[in-house]
């Protein structure tokens, strides 16, 4: 990432962007963080305004009356700021822990507005991936925010406070008496001290620049580095994994992965730079601001010497200006670690501004009770994002409400993407999808989703309580989500699970949750379909892992129960659909036969004829 070409103008744009959505997240830290910043900025100079009023009545003026009331007001004041700035800091300290973790919202919302197209992208996964990978390495991104704020209203506090503090050390002149120590009073003599202290302060602050700049020529070579660590370094702790990597050795394989992994070694090329140019410049920067304090120092003293002020001034002025310096270094070194985030914010916009192109209507799909639909593909030709190859080629084809619909053919066919489509997940390159003669797109696309129950192949499960998982909600018709699964089998299983409803699916978070079965798990997903009781319901080969019979006894089953619903049956197994009212074969992405069963296995000629009795051998007893 190259911070060279970036603006502070954007730099700044991009910050105050990113403090506005974390603001979302957590509205309180910002403003601690600013009353952090302050009562931090202004903490040394407070130490120094009493120190130097003690130290002048100590040396200079002795009032005793006066001393211990300087003394009590001192401590008091300090202590004050002191325990304030340690409270705050505190504080500071659990929100923005707290929302390290919480910030995975802003990401998280996105991720689930996305279109489902864009979701389905490896391009969206990989941005996402970047982002957290430049997180993970060393906190560039979002989370360099608050610290950024913190950082510069400090510096800002510490420059004015600084000033404040200084000022009359320029100004009290050196009385006429002082001989040749006199020129400190010249104008010109205080513009060329000002200017080279300033000049040495940018020229530190430039220098530090340079060191941070090191670490973004060492984005990419880090954030590999990370996504291998993510990878290899957890990989023993993927239970799925476990059985494979034993059986054919592949920790073999992973350790190699692992040796070559030397993005953070010792003598890695982050390392490399560490010791070379960035620790260079880093000290060459750090180095260079004790010259001021030499400067000051000389300059103080000279004046004090020649009458000016007194021993009590000269410790203020010491310390005020040795720490203006630093907080004028720090600002600049701020303005790099600003552009050097720069693009990383550039990367986490991105992603956070991926648009929705998806059409959104405005129509309802009229819950209409007697769930009269018709649905029509009209040429529809699909080609995934990214893939040249049409996974659907001009495909037409009609049906009715109430009626059941068989999609068989070959692995590879197209039966999925058909379903995806229906569901509006992709809208198609070319053709339409008709509901009810409008165009699907027309609808308002969460009232379309919300008349379709799919079963898809993989279907996923929470590790919530199993009611949960039926109802897709917290609260639910326990008597309905019961009936449900009782109507997908899984009654007799429910009667032996010991929290009946609420017991916990899978072991993540508790001891006592339940290892469901495949089949099982199947059976709570057909559950969770027909709780939704959507007019659509419909099964995409969720049978897989069952052999021919089970699975045809499954749909067969499913028909029974899902009434008068309009039911999608897909599978590469034509016995499991032969009970369907009409049947569609897909061949390469098209519709290349369409019929009743009875219509289609008298065709010799066609493919179903061919299918059929390739896979008769495993069905017979049911053919
Ligand atoms: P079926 O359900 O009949 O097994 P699919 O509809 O899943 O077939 O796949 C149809 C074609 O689309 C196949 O060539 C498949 O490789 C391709 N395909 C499926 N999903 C994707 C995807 N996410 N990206 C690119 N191509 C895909």
């Amino acid at each position: 990432m190259e911070d060279e070409k970036v603006s502070l103008r954007r730099a700044f744009r991009l910050h105050f962007r990113a403090a506005k959505e974390l603001h979302k997240i957590d509205p309180k830290l910002f403003p601690v963080t600013i009353l952090y910043a302050i009562v931090s900025g202004l903490l040394p100079y407070v130490t120094v305004f009493f120190s130097a009023r003690i130290l002048q009545e100590l040396a200079v003026l002795r009032r005793p009356d006066v001393l211990w009331k300087w003394v009590i007001a001192g401590v008091l004041c300090t202590g004050a700021f002191a325990l304030l700035k340690a409270f705050l800091n505190q504080r500071n300290e659990t929100l923005l822990d707290d929302l390290y973790g919480r910030k995975e919202l802003l990401f998280v919302r996105k991720m689930f507005s996305l279109d489902y197209a864009d979701m389905d992208k490896q391009e969206t996964h990989d941005l996402r991936d970047q982002i957290r990978q430049n997180e993970n390495w060393s906190g560039w991104g979002l989370m360099r925010t608050p610290e950024a704020y913190e950082q510069s209203l400090k510096g800002i506090v510490g420059i004015l406070s600084g000033i404040a503090l200084t000022v009359s050390l320029f100004t009290s002149p050196v009385p006429e008496t002082a001989g040749a120590l006199t020129v400190l009073n010249h104008p010109v003599f205080i513009a060329v001290l000002a200017a080279l202290i300033l000049f040495i302060t940018w020229l530190a602050g430039k220098c530090n620049l340079k060191a941070i700049s090191y670490w973004s020529s060492a984005a990419e070579e880090a954030t590999f580095g990370n996504r291998l660590f993510s990878f290899f370094g957890f990989i023993g702790m993927q239970i799925g994994r476990n059985a494979d990597i034993r059986i054919y050795n592949q920790h073999k394989l992973v350790s190699a992965y692992w040796d070559k992994n030397m993005s953070f070694g010792a003598n890695g090329p982050i390392a490399k730079k560490a010791k070379g140019p960035m620790g260079i410049y880093s000290g060459l920067g750090t180095g260079i601001t004790v010259l001021i304090t030499g400067f000051v120092y000389v300059f103080t003293c000279l004046k004090a010497w020649g009458g000016a002020f007194d021993v009590g001034s000269v410790t203020q002025y010491v310390g005020a200006a040795t720490a203006l310096c630093g907080s004028i270094f720090e600002l600049t070194a701020l303005t790099g670690i600003l552009k050097t985030n720069t693009p990383y914010l550039e990367k986490t916009f991105q992603f956070l501004d991926i648009p929705n192109a998806m059409y959104q209507g405005s129509l309802t799909t009229e819950k209409r009770s007697d769930r009269q639909y018709e649905v029509e593909f009209k040429n529809v030709s699909f080609k995934y994002p990214g893939s040249e190859v049409w996974a659907l080629k001009n495909v037409s084809m009609k049906f009715q409400v109430g009626k059941r619909l068989a999609i068989v053919g070959e692995n590879g066919s197209g039966k999925t993407t058909f379903i995806k489509l229906l569901c509006r997940l992709y809208d198609p390159q070319a053709g339409q999808i008709l509901l009810n003669g409008i165009d699907i797109r027309k609808y308002n696309y969460r009232d379309y989703m919300g008349i379709f129950s799919v079963v898809f192949q993989d279907f996923q499960l929470l590790s919530q309580p199993l009611g949960a998982n039926v109802a897709g909600s917290n609260t639910y018709d326990r008597e309905r989500v019961t009936k449900a699964l009782i109507d997908a089998g899984f009654g007799d299983r429910l009667t032996t699970l010991p929290e009946g409803l609420d017991t916990q699916l899978y072991k993540d978070f508790t001891e006592n949750g339940v290892e469901v079965s495949g089949g099982e798990a199947q059976k709570i997903a057909i559950a969770r379909a027909l709780y939704k009781d959507a007019p659509f319901i419909i099964l995409d080969e969720p049978t897989a892992a069952l052999d021919p019979m089970a699975e045809a006894e499954i749909y067969s089953k499913f028909n029974d129960i899902s009434g008068d619903k309009t039911a999608i049956y897909i599978s590469h197994r034509l016995s499991s659909c032969k009970f369907c009212d009409e049947i569609a074969v897909f061949h390469n992405g098209q519709v290349i036969q369409q019929g009743t069963h009875d219509a289609l296995v008298s065709d010799e000629t066609g493919k179903y004829y061919e299918l059929w009795h390739a896979q008769a051998q495993y069905y017979t007893e049911s053919a």
